[in-house]
């Protein structure tokens, strides 16, 4: 019974990513964002400031780099792609991968990038004017955006992995806003571990205590609210050690959501 239930769950799940927008999904959650970059205390600089560190610590780097539900967005891998040999993107849609193939392209995209390689290069110590050597390493190091379905045991296709695995896995906003209750969110978890290197890294960033985002047009999409407790016991559960959790308590309310914070995870893979 328990099985059957969850089943309709992931696909009722997949029902309301069928009118999921690109455009909606920037315009609501990165594009207004883009002007509070410089504030310390702003959503988007506290995200990229954690991935910033967890990338430059030093013990972090290798040959391959798993981005989990990439959705059409970009800036979760500009610090990666400095440590990493190859980057692979992943969505479960297509309208999302054709977005990021069209940037990596050269194409013109729904969103300007710019501000963002900027601010990833003042965070290296670079000059924000070296934000096009950034935007070439990002284009040569990602060689591949691939579908994804975290809630399949294995969630790339079989033969897109060399089989030793990754030497990181990173999501973000992926796996609560995709599962339809707790026990698919553990299980994802598990599966996209499964993607990992023995010692391999994770890094998920997510949103605590969500029900629900706007992801097109009047798209309410439910989202299992987690918090910090859950998190940990779920890691725990799914062998990983956990290196950091860390918390931001979001002052704004964004009307896209009811996110009421972020959480950034640092783990090993036992
Ligand atoms: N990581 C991006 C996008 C997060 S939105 C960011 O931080 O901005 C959530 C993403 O999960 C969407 O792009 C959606 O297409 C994708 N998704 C939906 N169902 C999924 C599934 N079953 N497996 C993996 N990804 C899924």
């Amino acid at each position: 019974m328990e099985g059957k239930a969850s089943e309709s769950g992931i696909a009722a799940m997949a029902d309301h990513y069928k009118n999921f927008d690109p455009a909606t999904y920037l315009n609501n959650f990165l594009v207004p964002e883009v002007s509070r970059l410089d504030k310390e205390d702003s959503h988007l600089s506290w995200i990229l400031s954690r991935l910033h560190r967890a990338f430059s610590e030093g013990d972090m780097k290798g040959d391959l780099l798993v981005d989990i539900g990439s959705g059409p967005s970009l800036h979760q891998v500009m610090s990666a792609c400095e440590v990493f040999n190859k980057v692979v993107l992943t969505d479960f849609l297509e309208v999302n991968r054709n977005e990021l193939k069209l940037w990596l392209q050269n194409g013109s995209s729904k969103i300007d990038w710019t501000p963002f390689l900027k601010k990833i290069c003042e965070l290296e110590g670079r000059s924000p004017s070296e934000w096009t050597e950034k935007a070439a390493r990002l284009r040569q190091v990602v060689t591949d955006v691939l579908p994804v379905d975290v809630h399949r045991p294995q969630p790339l296709a079989l033969d897109a992995l060399h089989p030793s695995g990754a030497n990181c896995i990173l999501s973000t906003f992926c796996l609560e806003c995709v599962s339809p209750d707790l026990d698919a969110f553990n299980k994802a978890l598990g599966h996209i571990g499964g993607l990992l290197r023995p010692g391999g890294h994770l890094v998920i960033i997510g949103c605590l205590e969500e029900s629900y985002y706007y992801g097109g047009p009047g798209v309410k999409i439910p989202v299992v609210p987690v918090d910090d407790a859950q998190l940990c016991k779920s890691l725990k559960e799914n062998g990983f050690t956990l290196i950091r959790l860390e918390i931001f308590q979001d002052p704004d309310t964004n009307k896209a959501s009811d996110e009421k914070g972020i959480f950034a995870v640092k783990a090993r893979k036992s």
